[in-house]
């Protein structure tokens, strides 16, 4: 069989001279297919797991393509961010913020909803397909009129050009120390309880509007914005979108990179991507439950972290998470201050280190009913 892989090169505009980057974009499947998986690592370019399972994954998809097994488009980007692998400082990789601005690669990427809605709201039709061949032709024009000012914003409006015809766009990171966990709006729940189960996420997270605008909304929260928008016309949720956190960022390994790889592969395969058959569902290991639900476990002074709760265990409101020791208080009974939650649910990320200050965010719980006090920015503002 001819393979229909192709490896194309997106040069980003340098913003100094002799610096140009470039993002690869690898392309498996027919260009015509009627359906599009897109996939990406590394948006977050000091998060590591997500390149090893681009590794298996590829060599999966490679096997595919040469026995004709693929049956609709996939695109991957592997390296996602060349701009923030290549920011160093003091010996370590600086890949979550754009260093001459401090934007978050991850965040504020454009919401297009007001210019959609203009273009179509005369051509919308009583065909969802049509609607769904309409919105994206549309979506895709707005992209292209965006001016970028800079690298950071160049990357951004490539990746979701890419990503804005998928019907799947899966945006692989990684927390500090984790359990594997999902993003993704509210919506697309239970639709996307497949990969949920095929994953094996611990936690599974939803908002419609979680506040930060990142990329994995910026894909799927316009289908369903546009549907409230013109509620006579049938809208479809034209893109299951979702972040993949694969762990903490240490936790790299052949083991975890290929299982997850094959994990993604047996979803594709699943959702009739690839030919073949995949092995049963596993079972979903834990239903979703609302990002607005997830406790912010914060400290109030200085000191060193010790956790008495791991990760991935349940604990009950009131339980101590952590000690803060501060060696020089005055007594002994000073000298430890506890931590508590305050819901019940289950500890999924912890900080890299084990400095405490005020006001610092050491954990986190996923709860399952919305906490009073958590505004309109759900995600971590950093
Ligand atoms: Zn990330």
């Amino acid at each position: 069989m001819p393979m229909t892989k192709t490896i194309e090169e997106i040069t980003i505009p340098s913003s100094s001279l002799g610096n140009d980057r470039k993002i690869a974009v690898i392309r498996y499947g027919k260009p015509v297919s009627n359906k599009k998986v897109y996939i990406q690592a590394g948006l977050h370019a000091d998060e590591p797991p997500g390149f090893v399972v681009m590794h298996y994954l590829l060599k999966l998809l490679d096997q595919a393509d040469k026995a004709g097994k693929i049956n609709q488009q996939i695109v991957l980007v592997p390296v996602a961010n060349p701009i923030g692998l290549s920011q160093w400082e003091n010996n370590r990789i600086q890949g979550r913020f754009e260093q001459f601005n401090g934007v978050n690669f991850n965040r504020a990427y454009p919401d297009l909803t007001d210019k959609v809605a203009s273009k179509i709201k005369t051509k919308l039709q009583q065909s969802s397909k049509k609607n769904l061949e309409l919105i994206r032709r549309a979506q895709l024009a707005c992209l292209n009129k965006i001016d970028t000012a800079d690298e950071g914003d160049f990357l951004k409006k490539t990746l979701l050009t890419l990503a804005a015809d998928a019907d799947i766009c899966l945006d692989l990171h990684c927390d500090y120390e984790a359990c594997l966990h999902i993003y993704m709006g509210t919506p697309l729940w239970p639709d996307a309880s497949d990969l949920v189960a095929q994953m094996g996420s611990k936690v599974t997270l939803l908002a419609k509007k979680s506040g930060g605008d990142p990329f994995d909304e910026a894909c799927s929260k316009i289908w369903w914005e546009l549907a409230e928008r013109f509620p006579d016309y049938p809208i479809p949720n034209g893109c299951l979108s979702a972040t993949v956190e694969l762990r903490g960022g240490r936790d790299v390994s052949h083991e975890n990179g290929s299982k997850d790889a094959k994990n993604i592969y047996h979803f594709m395969v699943r959702r009739g991507y690839i030919k073949g058959k995949a092995p049963a569902l596993p079972r979903v290991p834990r239903a979703a439950t609302p990002l607005a639900a997830v406790e912010h476990v914060k400290t109030t002074t200085a000191g060193v972290v010790i956790f008495t709760k791991q990760i991935g265990e349940s604990v009950n409101k009131g339980d101590v998470i952590a000690e803060i020791i501060n060696p020089i208080a005055k007594s002994s009974s000073e000298r430890v201050k506890k931590v508590r939650c305050r819901t019940d649910g289950i500890l999924f990320t912890k900080i890299p280190d084990r400095y405490a200050k005020p006001n610092r965010l050491i954990a986190k719980i996923a709860g399952k009913k919305p906490l009073k006090d958590k505004g309109d920015h759900l995600l971590t503002a950093r």
